[in-house]
């Protein structure tokens, strides 16, 4: 059955009604017919059943059958990653949503390749959020925020998070054993850099700020793996994926 994201105020207590290019993916796309059962989500972590009632032209109107709360990921783990070049950030967010982040960063840093990210591109990723969101049967949509400048957005993690920064050079600490350090897992952020890795001085202000330095292994990860490891590794800890 169709997981299908209808806007918050397009959901009633006993019906739902869906205009616009919503329906025009609904009617022409999934090409509904009435008395068809839809899975539905709001975005806001709610799961509906809908059944369609009425197919127009270009509005389909249905009655809701039954409302449930989703499952969201253990902990909300924000990712932020310097961008990589090409197409690889499209997969990095469709690749994050499946995994369960909660929103992904796109980060400014000293050694970016790409520092000029456009609102369209921007908007690009989060209609590949929302498609991934449809697909995996998340009932939220994960988030891509608006670039931030790396310095800015090490200030702007909470006191009490789990903070890391997985960095080629670092040898002894762990994601676990930052982890530990932290205590009671209830949110994350994890930083990535560039292809051509961090500055020695963005290393430093984040350690001063209490970003916790981590390895990833012997091997040099490409900055996409790398986020995406570093945030299965988080989640594993907070008990997704049945662990
Ligand atoms: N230019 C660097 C590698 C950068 S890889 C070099 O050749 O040494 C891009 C980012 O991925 C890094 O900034 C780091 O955040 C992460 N990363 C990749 N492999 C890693 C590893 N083995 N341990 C920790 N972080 C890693």
């Amino acid at each position: 059955m169709p997981h299908y994201y209808v806007k918050p105020e397009n959901i009633f207590k006993k019906h739902f009604v869906v205009k616009g290019d919503e329906a025009y993916h609904l009617i022409r796309v999934l090409r509904v017919r009435v008395g068809q059962e839809l899975n539905l989500f709001d975005g806001t972590s709610k799961l509906y059943t809908g059944k369609v009632e009425e197919v127009k032209k270009d509005e389909v109107i249905g009655s809701i059958l039954e409302a449930k709360a989703g499952f969201l990921p253990k902990i909300p783990v924000t990712l932020y990653q310097a961008i990589p070049k090409g197409e690889r950030f499209d997969w990095l967010v469709e690749k994050g949503v499946e995994l369960g982040l909660k929103k992904i960063v796109p980060l400014y840093t000293e050694r970016s390749v790409t520092k000029d990210i456009s609102d369209s591109k921007i908007a690009r990723w989060q209609r590949v959020a929302l498609a991934a969101s449809e697909q995996s049967g998340r009932p939220d949509i994960m988030e891509v925020a608006s670039p931030m400048d790396f310095f800015e957005a090490i200030k702007s993690v909470p006191e009490k998070a789990l903070a890391i920064i997985p960095w080629e050079s670092e040898v002894t600490e762990t994601v676990s054993s930052a982890a530990k350090k932290v205590g009671n897992l209830s949110e994350a952020h994890i930083f990535i850099g560039p292809e051509g890795g961090f500055t020695g001085r963005e290393i430093n202000s984040s350690v001063a700020k209490g970003v916790i330095a981590v390895t990833l292994g012997e091997r040099i990860l490409r900055a996409e793996t790398a986020g995406l490891l570093a945030a299965i590794l988080v989640l594993n800890l907070a008990g997704e994926y049945g662990a």
